[in-house]
């Protein structure tokens, strides 16, 4: 028995076989077959085939349209590794002799080649390695897509083991095969770890050896709120987690008991407690766990695990889903945020060296009105059928707010011409995540309807340490007095000039830190449903005097741990 510590990233203990797998995009599992299915898994590899290939002159023919005939004959060399044959024999003559599952196969001949392409000594053959890479994730998903047995096979849950896991690949997981996921590298608020809370997982980043400690087969523990993974536990050991499950259940059950009441302090002070989303099919957990509304819907994700981009129709559906089925109550989307840790391959950005800093969100839109625009005319539209409001992340500054509003008021313009109905007074707030807006929040006050504090992004920027890095996880203190005076300047700025202010971070749904927020007088927490009976019954068990008291002693305190422990105390005494 081993066991490691890593960063607790998503709460929640689970019990299962390991099942690693590498560091290429796909989850490719490997699964034995029959000898008699071998001609039904090369049929399945033709047809992804095909279908790459259809897709590829697709996506040539609209390029070509859209940006000129030269942009569109780089994909001839796509075309090309698609009629290698070399390669699909190779595929096919593996398959016969080891049995096993095509895409598998693929997936790995596809690793083999690219390995080979990227030690040929000439450039121009050497960079050829990135269509191959292309082409072949290409023929993999589609391959994925055909092929029946995958995850959902499995004879058991398992523990996805990875040295590391994009936000995709996480989107990607079902649930009903995986009950946990382990990585090697990863910060608290990486955006894999914020996917494993939607997917109601338990999960542990930042374990730094987990791939070289845990073998296909091993039983794990993944204690995700201690960020502990114990590897082939004695019986004891596994027996006192087998009751800690239990106790754990006991305890939500406590919980869930005031998940439909409001969230209204012990002297009648009433604040909103809405659910953080990134997938449209959340809304029934949403639901489910007593959410007053949607404070933020991550729309990149929309965006994922696809190679063109959503048409303004498909957006309308998405929100539109989302609008009927919270009506009435309030669902904020938040405009495509890419770029930091979430790519997206349609859009082809170059690799930045710090990407955090770079052309992302609010920036990308902004330079890229013909993409933000869909998006907008589709928000817009769906406010028709609930209570849409929008917000724009990685505000920096009032310039921003500015282009943005011009683009919005020329999409509402488009659809009056065309006689379509939207919400006119659509609420239009800021994310205040950057330092810069933090500090002029009074001036964004007079752009915006709404703030929402998103502390992922500002803590890393103000603490100056990588949100995603396991090295520097320790310096990532949400409760560090840098931190809390930015908070409360940015509250009291809203308040000063008559708008509510929400937090969509993580840190809103953190226990003992919601008694300071509810002190410096937030007005909405938005949090992973999962937090959410936690979140209101804390909410119901103090007064508003007394949490003001509390967030006027954590002030006082210089260091980010003293404040933790402070506050955690308070939270014992409430909570008895
Ligand atoms: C944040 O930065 O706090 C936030 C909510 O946005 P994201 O985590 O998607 O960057
Ligand atoms: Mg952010």
């Amino acid at each position: 028995m081993i066991k490691i510590k890593g960063i607790a990233a998503a709460s929640g203990i689970s019990i299962g076989p390991a099942y690693k797998i590498g560091k290429e995009e796909f989850i490719v599992p490997k699964q034995p077959i029959r000898q008699e299915d071998i001609p039904v898994q090369i049929q399945l590899f033709e047809e992804a085939l095909i279908k790459t290939r259809r897709e590829i002159m697709e996506l040539q023919k609209r390029i070509a349209t859209d940006m000129g005939q030269e942009q569109a004959e780089i994909f001839d060399a796509h075309l090309l590794v698609l009629e290698d044959r070399m390669l699909i024999e190779e595929v096919i003559l593996r398959l016969k002799q080891e049995c096993v599952n095509v895409a598998y196969i693929f997936s790995e001949v596809l690793k083999k080649y690219i390995n080979v392409f990227s030690k040929i000594e000439d450039e121009y053959l050497r960079e050829r390695t990135a269509d191959v890479n292309d082409v072949g994730k290409r023929i993999l998903r589609n391959l994925l897509g055909k092929e029946r047995k995958g995850f959902e096979d499995l004879k058991e849950k398992v523990v996805v083991v990875a040295h590391d896991l994009s936000p995709s690949d996480t989107a990607a997981m079902h649930k009903e095969s995986v009950c946990a996921f382990v990585t090697d590298i990863g910060g608290k608020t990486s955006h894999t770890a914020i996917m494993a809370k939607s997917l109601e997982i338990p999960a542990v980043v930042g374990l730094e050896e987990a791939t070289a400690e845990i073998k296909t087969g091993d039983t794990l523990i993944v204690d995700g709120g201690m960020g502990v993974v114990i590897v082939n536990p004695d019986d004891e050991t596994l027996k006192t987690y087998q009751q800690e499950e239990q106790k754990l259940k006991g305890i939500t059950e406590g919980f869930l008991s005031v998940k439909d009441l409001p969230a209204v302090t012990l002297d009648g002070k009433a604040v909103e407690i809405v659910a953080n989303i990134e997938l449209p099919e959340e809304v029934p957990s949403v639901k489910l766990h007593g959410a007053q509304g949607i404070g933020l819907y991550r729309t990149e994700y929309f965006y994922m695990n696809r190679k063109d981009l959503p048409s303004e129709e498909e957006h309308y559906e998405a929100y539109r889903y989302v609008a009927e089925q919270m009506n009435p109550y309030p669902v904020i989307i938040r405009t495509l945020d890419l770029g930091g840790d979430k790519f997206l391959s349609q859009f082809k950005i170059p690799q930045e060296m710090q990407p955090f800093l770079g052309w992302r969100a609010i920036r990308f839109c902004l330079a890229r009105p013909d993409i933000f625009k869909v998006q907008l005319k589709a928000i817009l539209r769906a406010s028709a059928h609930g209570k849409l409001k929008l917000m724009y992340p990685m505000i920096s500054g009032i310039e921003e707010l500015r282009q943005a509003k011009k683009i919005l008021d020329e999409a509402k313009q488009e659809l009056r011409n065309k006689g379509m109905p939207f919400d006119n007074d659509i609420e239009v707030g800021a994310m205040i995540e950057v330092p810069s807006a933090a500090m002029t929040a009074d001036l964004l006050a007079e752009a915006a309807d709404f703030f929402s504090i998103g502390t992922n992004d500002l803590i890393q920027y103000s603490l100056a340490v990588d949100r995603t890095n396991e090295k520097v996880a320790y310096l990532y203190e949400p409760a560090h007095p840098a931190v809390l005076r930015m908070i409360k300047n940015i509250i009291d700025a809203a308040h000063e000039a008559g708008i509510w202010v929400g937090m969509c971070g993580e840190m809103a749904g953190e226990p003992a830190l919601v008694l300071i927020l509810l002190g410096l007088g937030l007005d909405e927490f938005s949090i992973p449903p999962l937090a959410i009976p936690e979140v209101k019954y804390i909410i119901r068990s103090i007064t508003l005097e007394a949490a003001q008291n509390i967030a006027k002693e954590v002030l006082k305190l210089s260091t980010g741990r003293e404040v933790e422990e402070f506050s955690r105390m308070k939270l014992r005494e409430i909570l008895g």
